[in-house]
């Protein structure tokens, strides 16, 4: 079952609709999270709840409520759901205004929190890692919208996976505009290079990744020597072990870049390892 939250009020899913002046709608004016629950307990919640407040600020959006009546609502949201295991969005719109781009236009922003299933990448594509290629299209500049701000307007991204649709992959890297690589359409990347595991530094353009940051402490728990570094296509083609991470997708090895085999080919013991100690987390918090 899935359970609707409006504006701090649950409501049924037929009369969870918002206006078609919603300036979330008309220009993509809003910021979202996207979390996870196991057991009924929200993983990371705080994390997610300061990623979103910080979004709000950088676009100058005030979000109607504090983020500890927030966090309540996820919490009660997820519960009106009955689910264990499920997805919240998180979304926190500009709200209803006049045809115009200004902001001022919209005295009230829209809060909408819905808790439903999640659907994961196929069990075997964790067995075995997942192809994917490199996009043309690169991460936005990270001096127009940063990409530090998880905002509702995800084009740019969306045009990097059609790219991957159109090569028949799940998933894409996307390059920073100097060339360097940033991120996946949705997810983070990690490589392993000589025993090493790296990632790009935030500088690289990307979103803060609150499993990325989980990952990091696990790594470093677990005496994996570990930097934030800035990658190349290079340093893909030559890893022998590559994964993505994200709330939905957790950790999903790569295996082929651009048809190129990662390593042997096969998800390597570095990933094998952080993959049962996130595991092992969301079940321990659960
Ligand atoms: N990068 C982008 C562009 C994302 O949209 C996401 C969230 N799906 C991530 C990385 C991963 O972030 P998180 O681990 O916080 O879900």
């Amino acid at each position: 079952m899935s359970a609707i939250f409006l504006n701090g009020e649950l409501v049924p899913r037929e009369r969870a609709v918002v206006s078609v002046y919603d300036h979330g709608l008309l220009y993509g004016d809003g910021v979202f999270e996207g979390l996870r629950f196991y057991g009924g307990k929200v993983f990371k919640l705080r994390e997610h709840l300061d990623r979103l407040e910080e979004s709000a600020r950088h676009i100058h959006l005030v979000i109607p409520s504090t983020m500890d009546a927030l966090a309540r609502d996820v919490e009660a949201c997820v519960k009106a759901s009955g689910m264990a295991d499920g997805y919240v969005r998180l979304v926190v719109t500009r709200g209803v205004g006049n045809l115009g781009l200004d902001p001022r236009s919209c005295p009230r922003p829209q809060v909408i929190i819905i808790a439903d299933a999640i659907s994961l990448y196929p069990a075997e594509m964790y067995e075995k890692g997942m192809e994917i290629v490199t996009a043309s299209t690169i991460r936005n500049h990270p001096n127009a919208l940063s990409p530090r701000v998880k905002s509702l307007n995800y084009l740019n991204n969306i045009m990097a996976k059609l790219e991957a649709a159109r090569a028949g992959v799940p998933e894409a890297i996307m390059l920073n505009h100097i060339g360097e690589v940033a991120e996946c359409t949705a997810d983070n990347i990690f490589v392993v290079e000589r025993g090493r595991l790296r990632t790009p530094p935030r500088s690289a353009g990307i979103l803060a990744g609150i499993t990325r940051a989980t990952v990091i402490d696990l790594a470093r728990q677990a005496s994996v020597p570990f930097a934030e570094e800035t990658l190349t296509r290079h340093d893909i083609f030559a890893a022998s072990e590559m994964f993505l991470t994200g709330t939905g997708a957790e950790i999903i090895p790569v295996t082929k870049v651009d048809g190129r085999p990662i390593g042997d080919g096969s998800p390597g013991p570095v990933t094998r390892l952080l993959r049962g100690k996130y595991h092992e987390l969301v079940r321990s918090v659960a």
